[in-house]
């Protein structure tokens, strides 16, 4: 029996080595790895660049308190708000903790600015926002609040995309809408960016802020640096972690000057967050994907990707339903459940990862090449033929 919490229902699998876009287990199968550890390895496995910076990292300074001044924090910090709307950072070690971070900087404006009354945020059916206690609350998720007594106050649901059910769910307590500009664990479902046009005016409008959660789909998965920039539009607040970091934890929580200012010494923290170890690899990770070409190249990969996918829908429509997602944030929603596919692929040595709505997500290394997408269409294409036989028999 296994000393680790039963919290996952965890294959047997198990790898010890990787390669770019591939694993290696402990019996010498290689795996193609369209998971990236839920889009975190965004570099793929033992980029050389990444281990230049930890192993040089590691020989001068692992962990110092954020007391002291972190260069590389400050460096770190100073490049993401270069690259984004962002007038300040604050960094934490998970997604869930630069939600919170998130959240507390939503609340605190308001607070800085005599409206202490402002302080929920208007969230969405099928959202993901980590594992805490405001996170669940605010993923509002029956499944994952069952058993942990009354939810953290402060969060309103709201069902689909419809600009008229926000504006109804508004209320003198509103601080703000907060979602994911993809949402990533409830299916990939992408959000119109009509509609986070639509909530970007509504914010400004009654003084709200737009939160955005871009754990999963930011540093570059869709193929631009975040999701939201396709939508021309930009957020009040942002979490972003999983990618930031290339497979080191490394959250971050970016935010306007405006709500910045209102984050004074004593109202958040971390001991952990932005030591000098993370930050070194989430400098080396920017590095490349702020490269000229780099998100170009994603976008490319993303959309070969998705024409080869159609194809292979065309072909399989018994089994796969519709093609989501963007750039190499891909969701096959399937006929089968979903874990079937899964596991069909997994025999044929592809990894993939499920998510709500009865998806097979793909998240390949943002370094995938060509190959490497003929090499999973290939895959899916021979596991659907898999399922279908076995469906017949
Ligand atoms: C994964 C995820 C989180 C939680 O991140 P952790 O690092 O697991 O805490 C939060 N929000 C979104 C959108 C995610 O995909």
């Amino acid at each position: 029996m296994s000393a680790l919490l039963p919290t996952y229902a965890r294959s047997e699998l198990s790898f010890v080595r990787g390669e770019g876009a591939f694993l290696f287990d402990d019996s010498g199968g290689r795996y193609l790895d369209y998971s990236s550890g839920i889009a975190v390895t965004a570099l793929g496995h033992a980029h050389p660049h990444l281990i230049e910076a930890l192993d040089a990292q590691a020989h001068k300074v692992w962990h110092v308190s954020n007391l002291y001044s972190i260069e590389e924090q400050e460096r770190l910090g100073q490049r993401l708000c270069d690259a984004t709307f962002a007038d300040r950072v604050f960094f934490a070690n998970s997604g869930a903790e630069a939600v919170e971070a998130a959240i507390k900087c939503a609340r605190r404006y308001h607070f800085a600015n005599g409206a202490p009354e402002r302080y929920r945020l208007i969230t969405f059916e099928g959202a993901f926002h980590g594992r805490t206690l405001a996170a669940i609350a605010a993923g509002g998720q029956a499944k994952q609040l069952e058993g942990f007594g009354p939810p953290v106050d402060g969060f309103d649901k709201v069902t689909g995309f419809d600009i008229d059910a926000v504006k109804e769910a508004v209320t003198e307590q509103t601080a703000g809408v907060l979602l994911e500009p993809i949402m990533g664990e409830g299916g990939m479902r992408e959000v119109p960016y009509r509609f986070l046009q639509d909530l970007r005016a509504l914010c400004d409008e009654e003084g709200l802020l737009l939160v955005l959660d871009e754990v999963q789909s930011g540093v570059g998965r869709t193929g631009r640096f975040y999701a939201h920039e396709w939508a021309e539009i930009t957020p009040d607040i942002m979490s972003s972690a999983k990618g930031l970091g290339g497979g080191f934890p490394v959250g971050a929580c970016l935010t306007t000057e405006a709500v910045g200012q209102a984050m004074v010494p004593g109202t958040h923290g971390s001991t952990f967050g932005g030591n000098p170890m993370a930050m070194a690899v989430g400098n080396a990770v920017l590095d490349v994907v702020l490269e000229p070409g780099f998100l170009e190249h994603v976008a490319q990969m993303g959309l070969k990707l998705k024409q080869q996918l159609a194809g292979l829908a065309d072909g399989h429509s018994e089994i796969i339903a519709e093609i989501r997602g963007q750039g190499l944030m891909m969701g096959l929603r399937c006929k089968p459940e979903n874990v079937k596919l899964v596991a069909a692929l997994r025999d044929r040595g592809m990894l993939t990862v499920p998510a709500g709505d009865n998806v097979v997500r793909l998240l390949p290394p943002l370094i995938v090449g060509e190959d490497e997408i003929d090499l999973a269409t290939q895959t899916i294409d021979a596991a659907c033929a898999d399922l279908k036989s076995d469906m017949k028999s």
